[in-house]
C-alpha cells in the first residue's frame, strides 16, 4: 500500500489533537482543523461511528485532504452509559471539563447515595475514521474499561481524565504520564487497528 504523505486530523478538541499528533508516524505531514479556520460540523448522529464519520467525511470535504477523526466519549453504566456520544456536551458550549465532572457526578449522586462505596463501572470509547471527500475508507473502534474516582484527580490529559482509573490500575489518566497514557488508552486501542490504513 502506498504510504501517505499528508493528514488533517479532523478535531479541534486540543487534547486530541496532541494525543493523535503523538501516535502517527513522523513522515506524516500533519494539519490540524484550526490551520483552515475551520469550525466543527454539528454531530447528529446516534452513534460514536455515526459522528466519527460525519467529522472525517466533513474536513475533508472541506480542505481536499485525507481526514482521520475521532469520536469518543465515557460510558458510565449505572447511568445508562451517559454521557456517552454526549461526552463533550456535557461540558457546555465552551467544553469545561469541570462542568462535565460535576455533572457526572451530580448525577451519581441522583441515582444512588452511596455511589462512593461501591465500584462505578465504566469505559472510554473512541471510533477512528478515516475518509476522503464522501468515501470512508475505514472506520474502527477501540475500548478501556475502567471506574470513576470519588474525587478529581491529577492535572494531566483532558477531558473526564481526572475521574477515570483504568483497570487494574490505582491512579486515574489525570495522574499519569501523557506518555503512559496515549499508550494504553482507548484512542491508542483504536488507532492500531487504523493504522495500516494511513
Ligand atoms: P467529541 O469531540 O464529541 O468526540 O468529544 C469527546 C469528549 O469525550 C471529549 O470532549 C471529552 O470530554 C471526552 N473524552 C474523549 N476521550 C477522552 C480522553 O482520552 N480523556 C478524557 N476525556 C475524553
Amino acid at each position: 500500500m502506498k504510504k501517505i504523505k499528508n493528514l488533517l486530523i479532523g478535531t479541534n478538541n486540543k487534547g486530541k489533537l496532541k494525543e493523535i499528533r503523538a501516535l502517527l508516524p513522523k513522515y506524516i505531514k500533519t494539519y490540524s482543523t484550526s490551520d483552515f479556520n475551520l469550525k466543527s460540523p454539528r454531530e447528529s448522529g446516534k452513534t460514536f461511528a455515526d459522528n466519527s464519520i460525519i467529522k472525517s467525511k466533513y474536513f475533508s470535504k472541506k480542505t481536499n485532504l485525507l481526514c482521520l477523526a475521532d469520536d469518543s466519549g465515557l460510558e458510565i453504566d449505572i447511568l445508562d452509559k451517559a454521557p456517552g456520544i454526549y461526552s463533550a456536551r456535557w461540558g457546555g458550549k465552551n467544553l469545561d471539563f469541570k462542568k462535565a465532572i460535576k455533572r457526572v457526578y451530580r448525577e451519581l449522586d441522583k441515582k444512588d447515595k452511596d455511589w462512593r462505596n461501591k465500584k462505578i463501572k465504566a469505559r472510554f470509547i473512541c471510533v477512528l475514521s478515516v475518509s476522503f471527500l464522501s468515501k470512508t475508507i475505514k472506520c474502527v473502534k477501540g475500548k478501556v474499561e475502567g471506574t470513576i474516582s470519588n474525587i478529581p484527580k491529577g492535572k494531566n490529559g483532558f477531558g473526564y481524565d481526572p475521574i477515570f482509573i483504568p483497570i487494574g490500575k490505582k491512579f486515574t489518566f489525570g495522574e499519569i504520564s501523557p506518555k503512559l497514557k496515549y499508550k494504553s488508552d482507548h484512542r491508542f486501542k483504536a488507532f492500531k487497528k487504523i493504522k495500516k490504513f494511513l
